[in-house]
């Protein structure tokens, strides 16, 4: 039922919004505490990052890996099962500083909930090249595992040189006749096995010490700029995708100007241990706090601790 101003007449006692591990482990655990959540996944980014992941081998409880769509089918199905009320829908603006919590989605309708769980996980970067954006889904993505098979037989870069690039790099050789590997330093930061994986596969060829600075194609991409940053020399690199995985920054779009954001790495600023914020019955939980470890299950065991901290305030 909705009252004037579009406002649902019904106070919930928490609204998660995020669906990626740290929201839906916070709507297991709010669900079995009879908090009866009622959990906002987004529309077009359900399910989170682990949704562009193929195999998940760190996950524990699955020794033989998991794929990422299939693992996140798993916490929402669990979550589902307590009771969890999951709603596909956006969420555009937040107002926290009032008792009850606002909580405006897409189409204008207004909840009110006395906690909110902040879950809204982290959105990739971008190279902020001239090209980028006018050829994504042209030969410019972010997601292997969704645009991959569209370039069998055919050369592909990725660029970036942590965990995501070399998952990337290892999907795209199932399909691209060569992968090249751009990175702007000498030395990879992916974990060693992900690394030691990439370097012995022969499809990829690593460029190192090089910057892209231009992605070229009237239509499609072409070719690549691409700078080495210690001496300077150019080149031209024929490509017909490149893929950039040059990590994430969290996404505080809906709360910027209401909570405390750290300087140095863009995250929710919580009281830890616990995942409160600065405004009573506003926590947090997952990458949108995490500048350090960001794995699947770090932000699971956020998303257990602000649903057990929001049944402490409530209680
Ligand atoms: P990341 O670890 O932050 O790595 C980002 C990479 O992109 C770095 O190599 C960085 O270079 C490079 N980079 C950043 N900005 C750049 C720019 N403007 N231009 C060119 N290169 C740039 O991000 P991630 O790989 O997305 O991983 C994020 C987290 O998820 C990590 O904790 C990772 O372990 C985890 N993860 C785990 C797995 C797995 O376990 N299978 C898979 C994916 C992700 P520098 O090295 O020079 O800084």
């Amino acid at each position: 039922m909705l009252l004037a101003e579009n406002l649902t007449a019904d106070v919930h006692d928490v609204v998660i919004i995020g669906s990626g591990p740290a929201g839906y482990t916070a709507a297991v655990y709010a669900s079995r505490a009879n908090l009866n959540p009622i959990l906002f996944t987004s529309s077009v980014e359900a399910g989170g990052e682990l949704m562009n992941t193929t195999d998940v081998e760190n996950y524990p409880g699955f020794p033989e890996g998991i794929m990422g769509p299939e693992l996140m089918g798993h916490f929402e199905a669990q979550a589902r099962r307590f009771g969890t009320d999951v709603q596909y829908e956006d969420v555009t603006e937040l107002d926290l500083n009032v008792q009850p919590k606002r909580i405006t989605l897409a189409d204008g309708t207004i909840h009110q909930a006395r906690a909110v769980i902040l879950a809204t996980g982290s959105k990739y970067r971008e190279l902020g090249l001239a090209g980028e954006s006018a050829l994504v889904g042209k030969g410019v993505s972010w997601c292997a595992t969704c645009d991959g098979f569209f370039f069998r037989d055919q050369p592909l870069a990725v660029v970036g040189g942590g965990d995501s690039a070399m998952e990337e790099a290892l999907f795209l050789t199932k399909f691209a006749s060569k992968v090249y590997v751009i990175h702007r330093r000498d030395e990879l930061r992916a974990s060693q096995i992900m690394a030691d994986r990439a370097l012995a596969n022969e499809k990829i060829e690593f460029i190192w010490n090089s910057a892209v600075t231009a992605i070229n194609g009237d239509t499609k991409v072409e070719s690549l700029d691409v700078e080495n940053i210690v001496d300077g020399t150019t080149s031209t690199l024929d490509v017909n995708g490149v893929f950039i995985a040059i990590g994430s920054d969290p996404r505080t779009d809906l709360v910027k100007d209401q909570l405390d954001i750290d300087e140095t790495d863009g995250t929710i600023v919580v009281q830890e241990p616990s995942t409160a914020t600065k405004i009573p019955g506003v926590f947090a939980a997952g990458d949108v706090v995490d500048g350090k470890y960001r794995q699947a299950i770090t932000a699971a065991g956020m998303g257990a601790k602000a649903a057990i901290d929001v049944e402490d305030f409530l209680g």
